[in-house]
Protein backbone atom coordinates (compact mmCIF):
# COMPACT_ATOMS: atom_id res chain seq x y z
CA UNK A 1 0.00 0.00 0.00
CA UNK A 2 1.20 3.27 -1.22
CA UNK A 3 0.26 6.29 1.33
CA UNK A 4 1.31 9.66 0.21
CA UNK A 5 1.68 13.20 2.03
CA UNK A 6 1.74 16.54 0.92
CA UNK A 7 1.79 19.95 2.36
CA UNK A 8 3.17 23.71 2.29
CA UNK A 9 6.77 23.58 3.96
CA UNK A 10 6.67 23.38 7.82
CA UNK A 11 3.15 22.25 8.21
CA UNK A 12 4.45 19.19 10.19
CA UNK A 13 5.27 16.42 7.67
CA UNK A 14 8.77 15.18 8.85
CA UNK A 15 6.85 15.42 12.43
CA UNK A 16 3.43 13.58 11.86
CA UNK A 17 5.50 10.56 10.04
CA UNK A 18 8.61 10.01 12.57
CA UNK A 19 5.77 9.61 14.72
CA UNK A 20 3.54 6.72 12.57
CA UNK A 21 7.02 4.96 11.43
CA UNK A 22 7.89 4.45 15.39
CA UNK A 23 4.01 3.23 15.70
CA UNK A 24 3.92 1.22 12.01
CA UNK A 25 6.93 -1.50 11.99
CA UNK A 26 5.03 -2.68 8.56
CA UNK A 27 5.78 0.46 7.45
CA UNK A 28 8.45 2.81 5.80
CA UNK A 29 9.34 5.80 4.49
CA UNK A 30 10.37 6.43 1.09
CA UNK A 31 13.70 7.73 0.95
CA UNK A 32 14.10 10.29 -1.77
CA UNK A 33 17.13 12.02 -3.47
CA UNK A 34 17.91 15.14 -3.74
CA UNK A 35 20.92 17.98 -4.44
CA UNK A 36 19.85 19.43 -1.26
CA UNK A 37 22.43 20.20 1.46
CA UNK A 38 21.85 18.02 4.63
CA UNK A 39 20.34 19.69 7.30
CA UNK A 40 22.16 19.43 11.10
CA UNK A 41 21.22 16.04 11.80
CA UNK A 42 20.37 14.65 8.70
CA UNK A 43 21.77 11.84 7.17
CA UNK A 44 22.45 10.09 4.25
CA UNK A 45 20.11 6.94 3.27
CA UNK A 46 17.75 7.70 6.37
CA UNK A 47 16.66 11.24 5.20
CA UNK A 48 17.26 11.21 1.92
CA UNK A 49 19.98 10.21 -0.78
CA UNK A 50 22.40 13.59 -1.07
CA UNK A 51 23.19 13.52 -4.25
CA UNK A 52 25.54 16.10 -7.03
CA UNK A 53 22.98 17.56 -9.35
CA UNK A 54 25.22 15.79 -11.95
CA UNK A 55 24.02 12.22 -10.20
CA UNK A 56 20.53 13.26 -10.25
CA UNK A 57 20.58 14.34 -13.63
CA UNK A 58 22.14 11.14 -14.37
CA UNK A 59 19.25 8.90 -12.70
CA UNK A 60 16.87 11.25 -14.20
CA UNK A 61 18.61 9.83 -18.19
CA UNK A 62 18.20 6.44 -16.72
CA UNK A 63 14.60 6.72 -15.93
CA UNK A 64 15.44 5.86 -12.59
CA UNK A 65 12.20 8.17 -10.96
CA UNK A 66 8.88 6.93 -10.15
CA UNK A 67 8.71 10.58 -9.85
CA UNK A 68 11.07 13.96 -9.72
CA UNK A 69 10.42 17.52 -9.05
CA UNK A 70 12.35 20.93 -8.80
CA UNK A 71 11.08 21.77 -5.22
CA UNK A 72 12.09 25.50 -4.21
CA UNK A 73 15.34 25.50 -6.17
CA UNK A 74 16.31 21.79 -5.50
CA UNK A 75 15.72 18.77 -7.11
CA UNK A 76 13.93 16.02 -5.29
CA UNK A 77 13.26 12.72 -6.72
CA UNK A 78 11.98 9.11 -5.52
CA UNK A 79 13.17 5.78 -7.16
CA UNK A 80 11.28 3.23 -8.53
CA UNK A 81 13.78 0.22 -7.82
CA UNK A 82 13.99 1.30 -4.02
CA UNK A 83 10.35 1.77 -3.55
CA UNK A 84 9.55 -1.56 -5.77
CA UNK A 85 12.28 -3.90 -3.68
CA UNK A 86 10.54 -2.50 -0.49
CA UNK A 87 6.95 -3.13 -1.46
CA UNK A 88 8.12 -6.68 -3.07
CA UNK A 89 9.70 -6.89 1.03
CA UNK A 90 5.99 -6.28 1.84
CA UNK A 91 6.31 -2.99 3.54
CA UNK A 92 3.64 -0.21 3.11
CA UNK A 93 5.52 2.69 1.69
CA UNK A 94 4.49 6.16 2.98
CA UNK A 95 6.08 9.19 -0.01
CA UNK A 96 6.96 12.84 1.72
CA UNK A 97 6.38 14.73 -1.56
CA UNK A 98 5.24 18.00 -2.88
CA UNK A 99 2.46 18.65 -5.10
CA UNK A 100 4.03 18.18 -8.63
CA UNK A 101 5.41 14.62 -7.29
CA UNK A 102 1.92 13.76 -6.51
CA UNK A 103 0.63 14.72 -10.08
CA UNK A 104 3.22 12.60 -11.77
CA UNK A 105 2.48 9.32 -9.35
CA UNK A 106 -1.35 9.72 -10.32
CA UNK A 107 -0.79 10.37 -14.05
CA UNK A 108 1.92 7.05 -13.59
CA UNK A 109 -1.38 5.11 -12.50
CA UNK A 110 -0.09 4.91 -8.57
CA UNK A 111 -2.92 3.90 -6.46
CA UNK A 112 -2.90 4.58 -2.74
CA UNK A 113 -3.94 7.34 -0.30
CA UNK A 114 -3.13 10.79 -0.98
CA UNK A 115 -3.23 12.94 2.44
CA UNK A 116 -3.20 16.41 2.32
CA UNK A 117 -1.83 18.75 5.51
CA UNK A 118 -2.86 21.78 5.66
CA UNK A 119 -2.00 24.34 8.60
CA UNK A 120 -4.31 26.31 10.96
CA UNK A 121 -3.23 29.44 9.37
CA UNK A 122 -0.89 30.99 7.59
CA UNK A 123 0.31 32.83 10.63
CA UNK A 124 0.87 29.78 11.93
CA UNK A 125 2.82 27.81 9.11
CA UNK A 126 5.33 31.47 9.68
CA UNK A 127 5.62 30.70 12.86
CA UNK A 128 7.01 27.20 12.69
CA UNK A 129 9.18 27.69 9.12
CA UNK A 130 10.87 30.73 11.57
CA UNK A 131 10.95 28.51 14.37
CA UNK A 132 12.44 25.58 12.77
CA UNK A 133 15.24 27.30 11.91
CA UNK A 134 16.70 25.61 9.38
CA UNK A 135 16.34 27.65 6.47
CA UNK A 136 18.07 31.57 5.44
CA UNK A 137 16.04 34.52 5.06
CA UNK A 138 15.67 33.61 0.92
CA UNK A 139 15.00 30.19 1.48
CA UNK A 140 12.22 31.10 4.01
CA UNK A 141 10.58 33.70 2.21
CA UNK A 142 10.63 31.57 -1.13
CA UNK A 143 8.78 28.54 0.85
CA UNK A 144 6.46 31.14 2.24
CA UNK A 145 5.68 31.99 -1.02
CA UNK A 146 5.61 28.71 -2.55
CA UNK A 147 2.62 27.45 0.08
CA UNK A 148 0.53 29.76 -1.00
CA UNK A 149 0.75 28.38 -4.73
CA UNK A 150 0.63 24.62 -3.12
CA UNK A 151 -2.29 24.89 -1.31
CA UNK A 152 -4.54 25.32 -3.92
CA UNK A 153 -3.83 21.84 -5.32
CA UNK A 154 -5.79 20.91 -2.16
CA UNK A 155 -8.48 19.34 -4.57
CA UNK A 156 -6.40 16.50 -6.07
CA UNK A 157 -6.12 15.16 -2.67
CA UNK A 158 -8.31 12.00 -0.90
CA UNK A 159 -7.78 13.88 2.35
CA UNK A 160 -7.61 17.12 4.27
CA UNK A 161 -5.93 16.77 7.63
CA UNK A 162 -5.57 20.15 9.65
CA UNK A 163 -2.04 19.84 11.58
CA UNK A 164 -3.47 22.07 14.80
CA UNK A 165 -2.81 19.35 17.66
CA UNK A 166 0.02 17.03 16.21
CA UNK A 167 -1.21 14.56 18.59
CA UNK A 168 -4.40 14.84 16.92
CA UNK A 169 -3.07 14.93 13.17
CA UNK A 170 -1.06 11.98 14.32
CA UNK A 171 -4.23 10.27 15.54
CA UNK A 172 -6.22 11.07 12.01
CA UNK A 173 -3.40 9.76 9.57
CA UNK A 174 -2.65 6.30 11.51
CA UNK A 175 -6.50 6.33 11.36
CA UNK A 176 -6.93 6.75 7.14
CA UNK A 177 -4.35 4.46 7.12
CA UNK A 178 -5.70 1.62 8.68
CA UNK A 179 -8.69 2.11 6.67
CA UNK A 180 -6.94 2.09 3.76
CA UNK A 181 -5.74 -1.16 4.30
CA UNK A 182 -9.24 -2.49 4.83
CA UNK A 183 -9.89 -1.83 1.53
CA UNK A 184 -10.86 -4.59 -0.69
CA UNK A 185 -8.39 -4.74 -3.31
CA UNK A 186 -5.24 -4.15 -0.25
CA UNK A 187 -7.62 -6.96 1.95
CA UNK A 188 -7.67 -9.41 -1.57
CA UNK A 189 -3.78 -9.46 -1.82
CA UNK A 190 -3.11 -10.78 1.05
CA UNK A 191 -5.76 -13.47 0.36
CA UNK A 192 -5.75 -15.31 -2.94
CA UNK A 193 -7.74 -18.06 -2.39
CA UNK A 194 -10.85 -15.68 -1.78
CA UNK A 195 -9.91 -14.32 -5.14
CA UNK A 196 -10.56 -17.73 -6.76
CA UNK A 197 -13.89 -17.82 -5.56
CA UNK A 198 -16.54 -16.45 -7.98
P1 LIG B 1 7.68 19.86 7.22
O1 LIG B 1 8.31 18.48 7.23
O2 LIG B 1 6.27 19.84 6.71
O3 LIG B 1 8.51 20.88 6.50
P2 LIG B 1 8.29 19.87 10.09
O4 LIG B 1 7.79 18.53 10.55
O5 LIG B 1 9.77 20.05 9.95
O6 LIG B 1 7.55 20.35 8.74
O7 LIG B 1 7.70 20.94 11.11
C1 LIG B 1 8.06 22.34 11.06
C2 LIG B 1 8.14 22.87 12.50
O8 LIG B 1 6.83 22.92 13.07
C3 LIG B 1 9.01 22.01 13.41
O9 LIG B 1 9.75 22.87 14.28
C4 LIG B 1 7.98 21.19 14.19
O10 LIG B 1 8.46 20.84 15.48
C5 LIG B 1 6.79 22.15 14.28
N1 LIG B 1 5.47 21.49 14.31
C6 LIG B 1 5.04 20.43 13.58
N2 LIG B 1 3.76 20.14 13.85
C7 LIG B 1 3.34 21.05 14.79
C8 LIG B 1 2.09 21.28 15.49
N3 LIG B 1 1.02 20.53 15.26
N4 LIG B 1 2.04 22.30 16.36
C9 LIG B 1 3.12 23.09 16.57
N5 LIG B 1 4.33 22.95 15.97
C10 LIG B 1 4.44 21.92 15.08
P1 LIG C 1 12.63 19.60 2.48
O1 LIG C 1 13.73 20.30 1.76
O2 LIG C 1 11.94 20.53 3.47
O3 LIG C 1 13.05 18.28 3.08
O4 LIG C 1 11.51 19.21 1.40
C1 LIG C 1 11.00 20.20 0.55
C2 LIG C 1 9.82 19.66 -0.24
O5 LIG C 1 10.25 18.64 -1.12
C3 LIG C 1 8.69 19.05 0.60
O6 LIG C 1 7.47 19.60 0.12
C4 LIG C 1 8.75 17.58 0.30
O7 LIG C 1 7.47 16.99 0.33
C5 LIG C 1 9.29 17.60 -1.12
N1 LIG C 1 9.96 16.34 -1.50
C6 LIG C 1 10.80 15.58 -0.77
N2 LIG C 1 11.19 14.49 -1.46
C7 LIG C 1 10.55 14.55 -2.65
C8 LIG C 1 10.52 13.70 -3.81
O8 LIG C 1 11.16 12.66 -3.89
N3 LIG C 1 9.75 14.12 -4.84
C9 LIG C 1 9.02 15.27 -4.82
N4 LIG C 1 8.29 15.58 -5.89
N5 LIG C 1 9.02 16.09 -3.76
C10 LIG C 1 9.77 15.74 -2.69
Amino acid sequence: MRIFISGPSGVGKSSVIKEILKRKPDTVLSVSYTTRAPRPGEHDGTDYFFVSRDTFEEMIEKGSFLEWANVHGHLYGTSLAWVESREADGFNVLFDIDVQGVIQAKAQGSKGCFIFLVPPDMEELSRRLNGRGTEDTRQLALRLENARHELTYWTIYDYLVVNDSLEKTIEDVSTIMEAQGLLKEEVIRKLPWLSTIA
